[in-house]
Formats: structure tokens, sequence, C-alpha cells
């Protein structure tokens, strides 16, 4: 995506639906509603973005801009609670559940909650976003602009800050991965064994105020540093294991609970089929959300 100008943003969203329309062999009349997530805040109910450093938009009606080129409803949605959708969907498959928590673990730290199978956005749209929640007060400085963001610790970006800092990466910077620190960690290297132990714990921490928030069912875990497998799971699952241990609350914290999201789904574009979905049954047009969709 462009990033100069929201023209240039619109045009290169619409660029990509048309491309995806092509690619499924279907013209515009035969679709129904768009969905659309994007990072940033959101307001899901306008169509608005509020703000969204990333692609340079601050009170833009994006919903509007796209409902103009293609005359169907579309929906708007923040990356994060958007994927949470597309985790709770993916659940629902195998278990009836009502309340969950996702966190996704990509290069920074995304998050959302269901609560009783409906997305829980909050006054601002931002509910459950615990990748900012300050763990290290005056630690590593966030994307944010805060210092020691849980982001900072776990999140992919950072992680290969850590291990590039303790000479990880040297030589090999452009190609440098947190697969590469996961593997090094596997291989006895020191340095990356207590990036992978930190991750695994602050993490698990976070599973813990996530349970101890909502009292969620499930947390479920997606993003790429999640499929990373038995490596990324192992030191999780010790803290989970520990805080069982150590508190009376700690039947709250069973690794049952944790769902690590299968490599290839893709939880954010299921979540704004799903979301898309629900428009078209709630009767939404291309010119505007009845009001009795709002909630
Ligand atoms: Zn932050």
């Amino acid at each position: 995506v462009e990033i100069t100008t929201p023209d240039k943003v619109v045009a290169s969203i619409v660029a990509t639906a048309y491309q995806a329309l092509e690619n499924a062999g279907k013209r515009i009349r035969q679709v129904s509603a768009m969905g659309l997530c994007i990072p940033g805040q959101v307001d899901a109910q306008t169509g608005v973005v509020n703000l969204a450093v990333n692609l340079n938009l601050y009170d833009y009606p994006l919903r509007e801009a796209i409902t103009a080129e293609f005359g169907i409803p579309c929906v708007l949605e923040n990356d994060a609670r958007a994927a949470t959708i597309g985790a709770y969907h993916f659940v629902q498959r195998q278990e009836m559940v009502r309340d969950i928590a996702f966190i996704n673990i990509g290069t920074g730290v995304g998050a959302g909650v269901m609560i009783n199978g409906r997305l829980h956005r909050g006054a601002n749209g931002m509910a459950g976003e615990i990748g900012h929640m300050v763990v290290e007060p005056g630690g590593s400085r966030c994307n944010c602009g805060a210092r020691g963001c849980l982001e900072t610790v776990i999140g992919g970006r950072y992680i290969i800050q850590q291990a590039t800092a303790a000479g990880l990466a040297s030589g090999k910077e452009a190609s440098f991965t947190a697969y590469d620190v996961y593997r090094a960690s596997q291989e006895g290297h020191l340095a990356a064994q207590a990036i992978v132990r930190r991750v695994g714990e602050y993490l698990g921490r976070a599973i813990q105020w996530l349970i101890l928030t909502y009292d969620v069912e499930k947390v479920i875990l997606g993003g790429g540093v999640t499929s990373i497998g038995e490596a990324f799971w192992q030191p999780l699952n010790q803290t989970l294991l520990h805080l069982r241990e150590e508190s009376s609350l700690g039947v709250l914290f069973s690794a049952e609970k944790v769902v690590l999201l299968p490599a290839g789904y893709n939880a954010g574009l299921w979540g704004v089929v799903c979301l898309a979905q629900e428009a078209v049954k709630d009767g939404w047009t291309a010119v505007g959300v009845p009001a009795t969709s709002a909630d």
C-alpha cells in the first residue's frame, strides 16, 4: 500500500480489491459486501479511521470512500479486532465457546476480546490492546512512544532487536528473523535462550491478565512468531505450569485454555468475512448502516 496521502491509500485498496475479484473470477455485482481491516484506531459504526499512523490517516472517512467506489456495503475494523473475530470462529468450529481473548504476535502485538460471542470494542475500539501495557518501566522504546510495553519484549520486531543487540545477527542482519532467534536458542546459544525464555514468561503473564480480567474460556494465539512451533510453545508452557502452581487461582491458567492458530490460517481475513456477512444479514446498504445494528 502506498501511504503518502489518503487518496493513494484508497487507490491502493481499490486496486487490491479489483485484483482479488479478478483472481476469484468474479464481478463486483456478484459480491454482496466488503470487509476491510486496517492497523489503527477505527470507529466501526461510522466507518471513520480515527488514527492510523502507518497509513498516514487521521479522522478519515475510509468506508465512505470505498463504498463510493464499489457501491456495496463495506465494513471497517481494526486489524487486531478483526483477527479476534476470525480466531473466535476458528475455535468455534471445534468447540462452543462464548468468551475468548486473542493475542497476535507478529512484528508487533495486537489483541482483542470477544464476550458472550460478540466483539468487545470498548469506548475507543481499543479494548484488550495489551501489547501496550507497560511491563518494564523504563525499558526499550516502543513504536507507540512509551517505554517497556509488552510488545517490546515479545513482539517479533523487538525479538530481532534484542537478538541483534546480543550479537546474534552479525553478518546476516538483512535476512534475520525471529525464527533464527528460536533456532539459535535450540542450538544452545545462551543469549538466544534468555530472549526466548523472557518471551515465554511475559506472554504467560499476559495470558494470565486476560484470563483474570475477562475470565475467558480460551486465549487464542496467532501471528508469525507463534507459528515457530515447539520452540515457541515450550517456554510458554513452562510459565503456565508455574502460574498454576504458585497461586490458589492456578486452576484458571491451564495450558488447555491456550489455543495456537495453525500457521496458514488468516484470522484477520476470516474476521472481516464474518463481519461482512453479519452486515448483509443486518441489512446494511451501500448508503449507510441501519440504526438498529448499533451495538
Ligand atoms: Zn507501546
